[in-house]
């Protein structure tokens, strides 16, 4: 018995970021591993993107 593997990050809630030139998702978990904010293409401007969108709109 040991430890759970898995941690709770509750600070960062699932947050992922999109980098604006190409697009490419990371999560803020990914992130925060990294030694500075910034995507693997090089560029730094990143948006916040949602993982997945729950909550949709009905249009029926
Ligand atoms: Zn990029």
């Amino acid at each position: 018995m040991g430890e759970a593997s898995g941690q709770s990050t509750s600070t960062f809630g699932g947050v992922v970021y999109e980098c604006v030139r190409c697009g490419t998702r990371q999560t803020a978990e990914e992130l925060s591993r990294l030694p500075e904010i910034k995507c693997i293409c090089g560029y730094r401007v990143l948006r916040k993107a949602r993982p997945q969108i729950v909550k949709q709109l009905k249009a029926i």
